[in-house]
């Protein structure tokens, strides 16, 4: 009771006094409305900050100026070329995975044969989408638990790669959309004993063509110190017999197909000539192929006219490559295209350095093989190439001292390919 008279007694003093509120607090107000100033002179000076900022940046973007400045930040202009197609842009990608999945599958098939691949990345003409590259791997067909192995390997870097096992000629598919490019692997019987111990010795071939036409001139070539090539005649009549003997012993075989010359010189019924059909070609040189069993590769008998016929070669060697066998180019004439249109096919190829027997004097083949083992020393490797002369048989029999003075090691031509 007491508290509520003594609020109503100051309540009344307060109003007799008769101050205004605005008064008793002036000092107050005079603060606060400072502080409103100030507040929104901030206000005014952000928002022009604001809009100036604004502007400027319309003003960048507008067409009349030279180009906007904002595209450097999407496309780096400097490695940019100035006038690059969006065609060309995702090549490099493709390109890539090509690439990754080549050393991938390089490494593993070296694993596999116990080699190393030289690295070899095609010339980029070469690198079109939809190719196709071939590998020989000298060594036995891998086990399915080898392949699923390389497939998991694969698949890791090219999710989308496929493998599969081609027959006839047998060799392992490996295909990526991705990659653009299919690789064919073929596994080839491992190289005869010559062919190791190899690192930094100049190396030579020596092919004795003309094989084929008598058992009693194989076994002569077979008793050779020198391990040399067979290239046989399929028309002949013991080619398939000394096909097989070669076999035994350990030798590389190829298929001398007979090709049209030049001259008047008669390269038999079968050979393949620039005056019939594609076809007839093709069916001729299969019945070559199929004739010679272990061959590993293909070299010309004559051939001066066929060989300079850069369409009819594209067939021919188009057909090796599905065989999965290489060319030599015996280059009997100086126009051969042989060779050039192996290597641009991707068909594995070399060419030959050397005749050794033009002349057929033991004396003369003598100083060839010399020639031979002096260009061996400077190329690195070179290629022979003779025939079973008795002249010829002579000098190789007494050749083998040679080789050894020189430092040059005697294999047989697939190692010395695309040199
Ligand atoms: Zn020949």
């Amino acid at each position: 009771m007491h508290r509520k008279v003594l609020r109503r007694k100051r309540a009344a003093r307060s109003k007799s006094k008769k101050v205004p509120w605005y008064r008793r607090e002036r000092s107050t107000l005079l603060k606060l409305l400072f502080w409103l100033a100030v507040l929104s002179g901030l206000l005014a000076l952000s928002w022009w900050w604001g809009q100036t900022a604004r502007s400027r940046q319309l003003a960048s973007q507008s067409p009349l100026r030279p180009q906007p400045s904002s595209l450097p930040a999407v496309l780096p202009m400097p490695p940019m070329p100035p006038a690059a197609s969006p065609r060309q842009i995702p090549l490099p990608a493709v390109a890539q995975t090509a690439e990754k999945l080549r050393r991938d599958l390089h490494a593993a098939l070296a694993a596999w044969a116990g080699v190393t691949f030289p690295e070899e990345t095609p010339p980029p003409e070469e690198q079109h989408p939809g190719r196709q590259e071939l590998i020989r791997v000298y060594a036995d067909f891998p086990s399915r638990a080898w392949i699923k192995g390389l497939r998991r390997r694969l698949q890791k870097e090219t999710p989308d790669v496929r493998l599969r096992i081609q027959h006839a000629p047998r060799a392992l598919e490996v295909t990526s959309s991705q990659a653009g490019m299919s690789f064919l692997v073929f596994f080839l019987p491992p190289a005869s004993p010559f062919g190791k111990n190899l690192a930094g010795k100049p190396l030579a071939a020596v092919i004795m063509d003309d094989m084929g036409h008598s058992r009693e001139v194989a076994q002569t070539v077979m008793e050779l110190p020198l391990p040399v090539t067979l290239a046989i005649i399929p028309d002949e009549e013991h080619a398939e017999w000394t096909a097989r003997l070669a076999r035994q012993r350990g030798r590389e075989i190829l298929v001398h197909v007979p090709m049209q010359p030049l001259g008047k010189a008669n390269p038999g019924a079968r050979a393949l000539r620039t005056d019939i059909s594609d076809q007839e070609n093709l069916a001729r040189l299969r019945w070559h192929l199929q004739r010679v069993p272990g061959a590993v590769g293909v070299n010309n008998h004559m051939g001066s006219r066929f060989t300079a016929d850069g369409r009819r070669m594209a067939l021919v060697l188009a057909e090796l490559r599905r065989h999965g066998l290489f060319f030599v180019d015996s280059r009997t004439s100086g126009s051969s295209v042989g060779y050039r249109t192996a290597r641009n096919l991707g068909v594995a190829s070399t060419g030959r350095d050397v005749f050794l027997d033009n002349e057929r004097q033991v004396g003369k083949i003598l100083g060839q093989i010399d020639a031979l083992l002096a260009k061996a020393g400077k190329q690195g490797s070179a290629v022979a190439i003779c025939h079973p002369y008795p002249e010829t048989l002579a000098a190789l029999r007494q050749a083998a001292p040679r080789f050894r003075a020189r430092g040059v090691e005697l294999v047989p031509v697939r190692l010395l390919l695309d040199k």
